[in-house]
């Protein structure tokens, strides 16, 4: 099964929209930025290579599949409803995006888990090369989680690869270091989750990194109560506490990271925490 989005459409807008953010980060940065720059571009996209490939051979390949055979099957929520094609569309994009929410949540909870996705916390700046930077072993354990929910939600894959697209679209923008003009990021983090409110999450105090969940829309985090807006960006250190310093952080040790260290999750002692969008440092 075949992307339902050619690849020379999802690369002008993929290839647009990152140059358009690394232009931004270039002229107005949202955080100030201490270590060589070359130096994390390379290292987070070397990181990003094989997680890429696993992305590419693995994960689209198998979701594109089953929700084709989801269809067939008439597998799923949205197969059980009788929607019109556009509707059906839009709440498979929701309910995919949501059931994220959860998957974000337990690569942070479970060990095993927080093993893999540790190496993307790693990083102590941010910006949109962070968003590439996952380590292969969390995107291939996904690929169960990612099947799970094509099969549970019935998605057609249009639906899948229109998500897949605005996800991507949404990761970038999230990690990006770009400083939009405060009330206008106060109104688009009424919708999706931005610059300001993912740097909370990347966070090494447990109150915050257990904050700010969602990767597309932000809803998630205000339903749940795990929504946080008012912490300033210049007061975040960014990373993973225990390893700070940067000494960690090389090509190598962050691919070997989770086979030998045993990554305890971040404390949690989780507060409903619902800030205002209009709160938003
Ligand atoms: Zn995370």
């Amino acid at each position: 099964m075949k992307n339902p989005i050619p690849n020379s459409v999802r690369g002008i807008i993929i290839g647009t929209w990152i140059a358009g953010l690394v232009w931004l980060e270039n002229r107005r940065a949202l955080r100030a930025v201490h270590t060589s720059k070359l130096r994390r571009d390379v290292r987070n996209l070397v990181i990003a290579v094989p997680a890429g490939g696993v992305m590419q051979a693995l994960e689209l390949p198998i979701a594109f599949k089953l929700a084709e055979l989801a269809q067939r099957k008439k597998w799923g929520i949205l197969r059980r409803l009788p929607l019109p094609p556009v509707v059906a569309g839009a709440v498979g994009i929701l309910l995919l995006d949501y059931t994220l929410y959860w998957w974000h949540f337990l690569t942070h909870r479970v060990p095993f888990l927080w093993r893999f996705h540790q190496v993307h916390h790693l990083d102590q700046e941010m910006d949109a090369t962070t968003a590439l930077r996952f380590h292969f072993g969390e995107i291939t354990i996904s690929v169960a989680f990612r099947a799970a929910q094509i099969i549970v939600i019935g998605p057609t894959p249009t639906t899948v690869a229109f998500w897949q697209v605005f996800l991507f679209l949404c990761i970038l923008f999230h990690h990006s270091n770009v400083r939009l003009p405060l009330a206008l990021e106060r109104r688009i983090a009424r919708i999706v989750i931005t610059p300001r409110l993912h740097g909370i999450h990347h966070s090494i105090a447990p109150e915050e990194v257990n904050s700010n969940w969602s990767s597309g829309f932000s809803i998630w985090d205000l339903l749940h109560a795990t929504l946080r807006t008012e912490t300033p960006q210049h007061t975040l250190t960014l990373g993973v506490r225990g390893f700070l310093g940067g000494s960690e952080d090389t090509i190598c040790k962050a691919l070997l990271f989770p086979f030998h260290i045993p990554g305890e999750p971040p404390e949690y002692n989780q507060v409903q925490v619902r800030q205002s969008f209009d709160a938003l440092a």
